[in-house]
């Protein structure tokens, strides 16, 4: 079963409306026609909400699909700062990033928080980008399996039949790995992959989890991101750092479209 490669920048809260524009004209120079790329490697765009506009507009037409980085999970309400998955649809957004560990950390995002959040998006027609991943202390005692299989499991409980049968993605980001040059090795990645992959049979089935994309996030880039790729369970990545730059990310997306 090949799945098709998944690439996803996170901008976190980076660029303005200029240099996003800037961004999308070069990787457009970079890799020419970006609908036919995206017929083979499917890329997305996690941008601040100050950037939907202008990201939906430059990627008008090319099949990349612009994310949010967040939401809220109740329709609308006193949630001041907040945005719905309703809101999002009516950004013209693909979908959101949700439960990314600096969430997490800095903004008490739990995991029945991010089960709610990926059952709004899911209902609204959205994609879920839902973050797992353990911590360095975690690795360090053996516990990187029960830490992931909580988060995911515990997200799940909160998301209700309708929105189970929705397209999802999974991204694996070991918290010790994101923003720190410290990458996973690619047997570190696809061991916990593949533990995810069966986490996926277990609920959805194993012709689901067979098509559901699992991405690995923690300081990839151009230079490690081929062998990370090439490991089976291993459909694509979660990228900070090397997504800021059209140079460094389009050489990612150019490595993905060699596994096509
Ligand atoms: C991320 O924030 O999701 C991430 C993986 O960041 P970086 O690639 O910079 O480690």
């Amino acid at each position: 079963m090949t799945r098709k490669k998944f690439l996803a920048g996170n901008w976190k809260m980076q660029k303005n409306r200029a240099e996003a524009s800037e961004f999308f004209q070069s990787f457009t120079r970079i890799l020419g026609n970006l609908s036919d790329v995206t017929r083979v490697v499917d890329i997305a765009f996690g941008v601040p909400a100050t950037l939907f506009d202008v990201s939906v507009k430059c990627a008008m037409g090319s099949g990349v699909k612009i994310l949010a980085q967040n939401v809220h999970f109740e329709k609308q309400g006193a949630f001041t700062g907040e945005l719905s998955a309703g809101m999002l649809v009516d950004a013209s957004l693909a979908g959101s990033i949700i439960g990314h560990s600096e969430r997490r950390q800095y903004f008490a995002e739990n995991d029945e928080a991010v089960g709610k959040k990926w059952n709004a998006l899911a209902l609204a027609g959205l994609l879920p980008v839902v973050c797992v991943g353990e911590t360095k202390a975690e690795r360090e005692h053996g516990k990187t399996n029960d830490i992931v299989t909580t988060q995911f499991e515990a997200a799940l409980s909160q998301v209700s039949t309708e929105a189970k049968g929705k397209e999802f993605v999974v991204a694996y980001e070991p918290v010790w790995a994101i923003g720190t040059g410290l990458t996973a090795t690619p047997e570190q990645a696809e061991d916990v992959h593949k533990m995810i992959r069966g986490l996926l049979a277990k609920h959805f089935g194993k012709e689901r989890a067979e098509v559901t994309r699992i991405l690995y996030g923690g300081s990839m880039n151009a230079a490690n991101c081929a062998e990370l790729l090439q490991k089976p369970n291993i459909d694509g990545g979660l990228v900070g750092g090397a997504s800021l730059k059209p140079e460094d990310f389009s050489k990612m997306v150019q490595a993905a479209q060699n596994f096509h």
